[in-house]
């Protein structure tokens, strides 16, 4: 078969700057494409955390004004990734988060900054990059939703595109009067174009022009086919029910192995299970809880967002501690909730622990020692979480939606007779839902050899990037088969 180009772009890329799921796809999916035969770049932005971690970078071009200063354009590996890093100073040198300054808030120039990358994009997709003249360009999210309208307006031979949803309720939207330091055309600003409710809509943009949609989950490419979980963009959506598709994420399973994890107490696999019980103790004491084996233990990895239902599981709190299970949370996000469980933590000490924070390191750990993790979302494009949670034998129980629905099956009699169960499933998503399913697995845990047994059948399920990314590589060959000006 013929080697493809692929060029990615992303707004972030694990390892090396991260603030959720999308790093984790945009850093593994590269790797795992290679096994298809798929020669993928990516390009991100030359944020501080990525110039401090490219070593021996190649300029390729620099330009004197390129969206306001002078921009180069570099080529680099980190790891197996093959990166192109948009080292723009006047954009991108600034610390911390990709999105929001030190105050929390948005950096106001953020149209600005992620056009350039989108425009940078178009023009690699162009061909005008001589170092790498890729077939497909693959944008990921609303931060690059230009790239794929850039390459339309060009009106000239170009890549086939791909723009992939990762979550729809971040969508870019900006003032109608930037048209033209975005360098859009006039005309562009309608609404077969880049307009989108009186705005320019980024994310709208590159659903409106790019070849194919995808998202991160079939049942999650449904439902943003609809009003609610089109959250705007439904009727878009809908118009081009033919071009979307969904392909589950994967996860790293190098990065994610209980065999072999250097951030866990005891490792252990599915032949050696019985050394996982040093993990639950050690969580147990690094969260303050009772250090008893016989407990529940609920484990919760988490942004604190509404989206991600822990309001939810703040009212749900009483009856998990009146009937003596346990919870350990990491997590940080909106004020209240991280208020909300704080104060959780100080009235049930022993049962009820909580790290507010970003912690790598003590993700591995809650996956390798909670007997059972809740991710009870309002919606979930795909949900990485629950698959690491299976991968460890951290039974999930999760909302009944977008990924979740996808990636777990519920120990529903029949499932678990025939040993299918890999998890508890509850809707709709309410606060009554999340305690039954959870009354459902404290129930069952009690049960230790029907526990264990679900617990080794999410271990046994496949949650690699192998045959996502072989989905990703046979989209990329049909689109490639078209000439695109
Ligand atoms: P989202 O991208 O919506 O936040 P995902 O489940 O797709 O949700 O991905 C979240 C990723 O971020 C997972 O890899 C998860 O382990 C990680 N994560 C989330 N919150 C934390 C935290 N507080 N500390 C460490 N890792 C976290």
């Amino acid at each position: 078969m013929k080697p493809l180009r692929a060029l990615a772009v992303a707004s972030e890329i694990y390892p090396i700057i991260k603030t959720g799921g999308l790093a984790d796809v945009a850093g593994a999916l590269p790797i795992a494409l290679k096994a298809e035969g798929i020669e993928t770049r990516t390009l991100v932005p030359g944020y501080p955390d990525v110039m401090n971690a490219i070593e021996m970078a190649e300029q390729l071009l620099e330009w004197p004004l390129f969206f306001g200063g002078t921009t180069r354009l570099l080529r680099a590996s980190v790891g197996e990734l093959d990166l192109l890093v948009l080292d723009a100073p006047h954009l991108f040198d600034r610390p911390g988060n990709p999105y929001v300054s030190s105050d929390g808030l948005d950096w106001p120039d953020n149209g600005l900054r992620f056009a350039a990358l989108a425009r940078m994009a178009a023009d690699i997709g162009f061909g005008d990059v001589p170092d790498f003249v890729p077939d497909i360009v693959h944008a990921h999210d609303w931060q690059v939703g230009l790239a794929p309208a850039y390459l339309h307006y060009g009106h000239r031979r170009r890549a086939g595109t791909v723009m992939t949803v990762h979550n729809m309720a971040y969508q870019g939207k900006f003032p109608e009067a930037m048209l033209g330091a975005l360098g859009l055309p006039p005309d562009s600003f309608n609404m077969h174009g880049v307009e989108y409710y009186g705005g320019i809509g980024f994310l709208k943009a590159g659903l409106q022009f790019a070849d194919r949609i995808t998202t991160v989950s079939p049942t999650y490419a449904r439902e943003i086919q609809d009003d609610e979980g089109g959250m705007g963009l439904g009727g878009l959506l809908r118009e081009r029910a033919r071009d979307i598709s969904g392909i589950l994420n994967g996860i790293d399973i190098s990065v994610w192995n209980p065999a072999t994890d250097p951030n866990i107490a005891a490792r252990y696999d599915v032949d050696k299970f019985a050394d996982r019980a040093a993990n639950k103790a050690a969580l147990q004491q690094r969260f303050g809880l009772a250090p008893s084996p016989d407990k529940f233990l609920l484990g919760v990895i988490s942004r604190l967002s509404w989206q991600k239902g822990l309001d939810l599981l703040l009212e749900t709190l009483p009856m998990m501690v009146g009937e003596g299970m346990q919870l350990a949370l990491l997590g940080s996000g909106d004020a209240d909730l991280q208020n909300g469980f704080r104060a959780a933590a100080e009235a049930h000490p022993g049962q009820v622990g909580v790290v507010i924070g970003y912690d790598e390191a003590l993700a591995h750990l809650i996956q390798a020692g909670s007997d059972a993790l809740a991710v009870p979302s309002r919606f979930e494009p795909c949900g990485l979480t629950q698959l690491c949670a299976l991968r460890y034998g951290a039974v999930p129980v999760v909302a009944r939606v977008g990924g979740l629905e996808d990636t777990v099956v519920d120990a529903d009699d029949a499932a678990v007779a025939s040993g299918a169960a890999t998890g508890f499933k509850f809707a709709p998503v309410t606060a009554e839902q999340l305690a039954g399913s959870l009354r459902r697995a404290h129930a069952m845990f009690a049960d230790k050899t029907s526990w264990q047994k679900i617990q080794q059948s999410g271990m046994a399920t496949d949650v690699s990037w192998r045959n996502r990314a072989s989905r990703y590589a046979a989209l990329y060959r049909e689109i490639a088969q078209m000439r695109y000006v």
